[in-house]
């Protein structure tokens, strides 16, 4: 069952919960979503994210929300609204992927949650066993179907994205959707039945075509890019020459230190991978 109104040990500064208030009276924090693009005020002081006491004050029909939490006694609320809706005056859609380079990572994190929380409430409405109108499960950030009894929460995909090192350098690739001249690590979705380690080494060996070694673990992130957990790892190279699959990597190189292309956003583990191997080469980040 997930934990209601408990303090959150790593983020002490927000408190899942999943029943709404009642008679809520103060100003609370909407995370608006059309599509996959974000509701952010224009004037960001004193923050992006519009803070109303009810999402009926922007005049604009909602299909639905959910309840995520308090952030410092402050309540916090995800809304879907519906495609062809527009920004109300002062605000602007942003799409995600822009909206979160610009963010510090404490937003991020709520954001991340918010679109996710939104996204199952959007795609779970119905049963996917026997089709019948799906119900909120109370107490739990979980919808059950009335006739079959099948559960549904939110869905979290592991993917591994890796580090490799040879020598001084490491190897970094691109895909064709990155904008231009920007390089990152290798990742992918873990298979079924599969480790995570063993998604490293055959996502590394079907990419880009060489052994690695070493896997080591270094960390994890939650990423809304749709619904990731990733699971970042160091490791060394072994074998083989580089040879990109030419679909999901166009173009794989080594790069020593001090002649990196253009790098993923700070707040990515990539780009924390990335500034763990510069720290080790002694270099500032
Ligand atoms: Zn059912």
């Amino acid at each position: 069952m997930t934990p209601t109104n408990r303090e959150n040990p790593i983020h002490p500064k927000f408190i899942v919960g999943i029943e709404p208030p009642a008679g809520r009276t103060e100003k609370a924090l909407w995370f608006i979503f059309r599509g996959r693009d974000i509701l952010l005020k224009v004037n960001k002081n004193p923050g992006a994210i519009p803070k109303l006491q009810d999402i009926g004050e922007l005049g604009l029909p909602a299909v639905r929300e959910q309840y995520l939490g308090m952030l410092e006694g402050t309540h916090c609320f995800s809304v879907e609204f519906p495609a062809d809706v527009r920004a109300p005056e002062g605000m602007k859609f942003v799409d995600l992927r822009q909206a979160y380079s610009e963010m510090s990572e404490g937003c991020f994190e709520l954001v991340n949650k918010a679109v996710q929380v939104m996204e199952w409430d959007r795609t779970n409405q119905f049963c996917s066993r026997c089709g019948a109108k799906t119900l909120q499960k109370p107490g739990e950030r979980g919808k059950e179907c009335p006739e079959c009894g099948e559960l549904f929460y939110p869905r979290i995909s592991p993917a591994v994205i890796v580090l490799i090192r040879k020598g001084s350098k490491i190897l970094l690739a691109r895909s064709p959707n990155f904008p231009p001249d920007m390089y990152s690590l290798i990742a992918g979705f873990v298979e079924p039945g599969e480790t995570a380690e063993e998604a490293v080494a055959r996502e590394v060996w079907e990419e880009v075509c060489i052994g690695v070694k070493n896997i080591t673990y270094f960390g994890t992130q939650a990423w809304p890019f749709p619904n990731s957990l990733m699971i970042g790892f160091t490791a060394e190279y072994d074998s083989g020459d580089i040879r990109p699959d030419g679909f999901e990597i166009e173009d794989a190189k080594w790069f020593s230190a001090d002649e990196l292309p253009v790098l993923p956003g700070k707040i990515s583990i990539s780009r924390k991978l990335i500034d763990h191997f510069l720290k080790e080469e002694g270099l500032e980040v």
